[in-house]
Formats: structure tokens, sequence, C-alpha cells
């Protein structure tokens, strides 16, 4: 019978990508870890294991442990490991890796969704059992991450659901998730935020897993919600595509733990690695002012390791760190990669995704932040220049190559959106790709703004305008929105960002 690629990685002790491998050099064709291969390759698989573990003079054991299906916690070839040690702790490789390999590192996780989906439920549900009891006394606060231990390892969270959190530390330059949970509820289906989180993930290019949420209801309809993802060009695995579904219920937990072997799963293929010898690099998660404390900041770390005492920049300015905490309140005196930081030092409130960098004294910081202002200094000035004659020019890649004309769509009513959609799609040639990055029905929100500004897309509007607030910003990031009443306007338009004929009409 078939079975799927990581059941038989998991029976034979190999790790995923071991068994991509193996099927690579089979000729065997796959979508994921998740797809199901034949029976004779099984045999294949199990022979090639055989043979390589028979040619291994370092005597690893050539029997596969083929009935063992518990978590592979131990395997031939992987050294015994203290048993308090989770298999895939990131600080503890297997000594049969290579000495200077890069280590792994945690996946960091966000949760996005459609309002009243469940995503706060499924983060509650998620901290409440997985997240370690701290020492007594230790308060839980909400520090905008926390980090869940699974018996694959440990998984960091965003602790601010919705992908305004996602989209701001985006709009920065900066990528803190590494995995995008996108929360459907099972009595709801696809709703307007969903398709946005989703266009939100696809534009950052991170691996996305669906969780249906609330299967617990009678009324839950999961077959309609991942025939509903198969319209937006999303085909679940068991609808022959590449995309994992997981059934849960943040109310029962039914299907939490698969929904967490799939993350486990997902960020092994992603095969994330940092270096806490690295130089040290990491992003604002969030900043807030403490009226005992004096202000507090939450940092991600993505390399190297922090310590206390070291001195952080941020943006133009720079703070020593006085003191540490983890995200479960707990005191700590230095933190590797994929680590949630609350750190007392800064002076001033840093902003979410703001990048921080370490210096090494005082004296250094503050050259960097010289060095910083002045640069600030001479891109305002370019800026201005460029500014009169910005144009959609900009928008364009280079002449020569297939073109792609980001756009985000907003109309009034589904019809126009759908017949809009429909024009666009024969408008495409050999040259131009038109990548219609968001649709949706309604005026265009802030979110549209920082998705364009990340993507470089032109938002146009049929029969809709932005609110006064969400111009504003548009007209601070350079973005243009542009509001038609007439379809063929709109399409108009569209025909002069594709032939790059560039007088802006207004
Ligand atoms: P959010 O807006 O996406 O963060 O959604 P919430 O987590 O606030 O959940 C919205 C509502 O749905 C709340 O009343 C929750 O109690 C409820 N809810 C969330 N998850 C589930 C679930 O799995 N089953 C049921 N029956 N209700 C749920």
């Amino acid at each position: 019978s078939k079975v799927r690629i990581y059941t038989l990685a998991k029976e034979l002790g190999v790790d995923n990508h071991k068994m991509l491998e193996l099927l690579d050099g089979l000729g065997v064709a796959y979508k994921s870890v998740s797809s199901t291969i034949e029976e004779e390759t099984v045999e294949l698989i199990k022979q090639l294991l055989a043979e390589e573990a028979g040619a291994d003079t370092t005597g690893a054991t050539a029997e596969p442990a083929v009935a063992d299906t518990t978590p592979a916690t131990e395997t031939a070839a992987a050294p015994a490991e203290p048993a308090a040690t989770p298999a895939r702790q990131p600080e503890t490789e297997p000594a049969a890796e290579p000495v200077n390999e890069v280590p792994h590192r945690a996946p960091v996780v966000t949760i996005m969704g459609h309002v009243d989906h469940g995503k706060t439920s499924l983060l509650d549900y998620i901290r409440k059992t997985k997240v370690a009891a701290k020492e007594a006394g230790g308060i839980t606060q909400h520090v905008g991450a926390f980090e869940a231990k699974t018996s694959k390892g440990k998984i960091v969270f965003i602790d601010t659901p919705g992908h305004e959190a996602f989209t701001t530390i985006r709009a920065r330059g900066a990528n803190v998730a590494d995995i995008a949970i996108i929360v459907i509820a099972a009595d709801d289906s696809l709703m307007p935020q969903t398709r946005e989180a989703i266009a939100h993930a696809q534009a950052a290019k991170v691996p996305m897993i669906v969780a249906i949420n609330k299967v617990d209801l009678p009324q839950a309809d999961p077959e309609k919600v991942k025939t509903d993802l198969t319209q937006l060009n999303l085909v679940p695995e068991e609808y022959g595509g590449d995309v994992v579904v997981v059934p849960v219920s943040a109310k029962t937990g039914e299907g939490v733990e698969d929904l967490l072997e799939y993350i486990s799963l997902t960020a092994e293929l992603e095969d994330l690695r940092a270096d806490p010898k690295g130089q040290f690099s990491g992003v604002i998660i969030e900043g807030r002012v403490d009226k005992q404390a004096g202000v507090l900041a939450t940092v991600m770390v993505q390399e190297g390791t922090l310590h206390v005492g070291d001195f952080l920049v941020v943006g133009e300015s720079y703070g020593k760190i006085k003191a540490m905490t983890d995200s479960n309140g707990g005191r700590i005196k230095e933190a590797g990669p994929s680590t949630p930081v609350q750190i007392l030092g800064f002076s001033e409130v840093p902003s979410s995704g703001e990048k921080v960098q370490s210096a090494k004294n005082e004296h250094a910081a503050r050259e960097v932040i010289a060095q910083r202002a002045d640069q600030r200094r001479d891109e305002e000035d370019a800026r201005d220049r460029r500014r009169a004659q910005r144009s959609l020019e900009d928008l364009l890649g280079p002449l020569g190559e297939v073109r792609t004309v980001n756009l985000i769509l907003r109309a009034d009513t589904q019809g126009s959106v759908e017949a809009i959609q429909g024009i666009l799609a024969r408008k495409e040639s050999d040259d131009v790709k038109i990548n219609v990055m968001l649709s949706g029905i309604g005026a265009p929100t802030e979110g549209d703004v920082l998705l364009a500004s990340t993507a470089e897309a032109t938002i146009l509007c049929f029969s809709v305008t932005p609110a006064g607030g969400v111009k504003k910003i548009a007209d601070t990031k350079g973005i243009e929105i542009k509001s038609f009443r007439i379809i063929y306007e709109l399409i108009d338009e569209v025909d002069r960002l594709i032939k790059g004929n560039l007088e802006p009409v207004f």
C-alpha cells in the first residue's frame, strides 16, 4: 500500500531531507513530504538504506527500526542524548553532523486569519498546554512571543495574531516568521481577511499551513473550506496539491498536536539554521513603557547570542542591556537564535520590525548611530530629488525580461472583482505577467498599503475610495492608489502599466 514520505522517514529513522534525496536519486516525483509513494519505491528505499548502512564501517546498525512508529527520539545514527533533551533541540546537534555546520534553530511561527476564526484561542491553547509552567512566582506576561516545547523541539510563536503584526515587521524590511499558520473557521470558510493573510504570506514567500479550526462545531464543514481553497489555487494534499491542511479545534485541542508536528516538519524542510557564535542580529517584536521598569522591548534573536551588558543599536538610538527575561518571565543572562527576549535598557521605545544590532561598546554604538544619521539625510535628499519624477516607471522591472505588474484590486462587489480579473487575465503576454496579489470587496486598507509597499504593487480601486487615513499612509510611502468608476478606465490604466507608457493620467 501507499505510504506518506514523512511517515516512512519516521519509521526508518532517517530525516526527511535524506528521504527526499533518496527519492530524487531514484527519480521519483513528489510534491512534498506528505506526498505518498508506492510500495515498490518503499522497498527500493529500504534497500538503499541497508546498503548504505552496510558500507558504513562506523558501525551504525544495518537493521532499520521498521516497526517503530513512535517519534524518532533515537535513531541508529544519532548518538544517545540526555533523556531530558528533546530530539531536535537547536543547541544540541547530533555529533554526526560535520563539525563546522551552522546549527539548526527553532522555527518562528505567526498565526493569521479572519477575525473570530480562532487565532487567539489557538495561541491560548498552545500556550496553556505547551509552555512549561515556570518556577513559582514567574508571571506569564504578554511579551509578543512565546516558546512552545514539543516532542520535536522548540517552536516560537508570535503572540500578536493577525497580519498587521506580520506586515508591520515586513514593512520595515525585516522577516521574522518562518512559517505562517492560516486559521480558517470550519463554519465560515474563506473570508476577506483570510485572503489577505494568504496574500501576505505569499508575498513574503513564507510557507503556509492551513489550520481548519472549530471542527468541534456541529455545523463545521471542513470539506467546504478545502474546496474553497482550491479556488484560490491552494490545493490541499488530499486533492493532489501541496498545501498542508490540518483540522483542529482550539476549544477541545483536537488536531493541535498534528498541527505542531506539521510545523516541525515544515521547519525541518526549510532547514532553518543560525549561528549562535556569529555576529548578533535581531528584530524588535514590540516595545512598550512599563510604569515601574521603564522601556521594555521584546527582541527576537536571529543570529548570534545576546548577553546582559551588550550594547545594542536600534535605528538611531542605542542602549545597554541591563536585564533580560525569557518569554516565560524568567531572568536569563544570554539568549541564542530564535529566542524572544524581553530587554530592559533601551532609552527610547523601539517600534516592531526595527532591526537590532550589537556594538562592542558605547563609543562604537554612537559611531554606528552617527553613520546612520548621515546616511538617512543623504537618502532623504535623494528622495526629495526623485519625488518630482517619481512615476509608475519605478514600479516596473527592467526591460527585456518578463515584467510582473503587481496589483491590489479593490471593488464594490464580488461581481466587479471577477469581471475585472477576467479582463486582466487576457492582458497577460509573454513579456508581462499581471499578478493580482490581493483582490477584495470594499475600500483599500492600511494593510493593503503595507503589502503594496513591500511588494511594489499599485492599488487599483473600482467604485470604492480609500479613507483619508489610508490615503495619507499611501502618500507617505509613495504608494499609488488609483480609483475608477468605469471598468474600462481601470483597464486603460493597467494597459499603461503594461506598456510602460508612463505619463501618469489623473
Ligand atoms: P480571533 O479573532 O481569530 O483571535 O478569534 P478568537 O480566538 O477570539 O475566537 C473567536 C470566537 O470563536 C471565540 O468566542 C472563541 O471562543 C471561539 N472559538 C475559537 N476557537 C474555537 C473552536 O475551536 N471551537 C469553538 N467551538 N469555538 C471556538
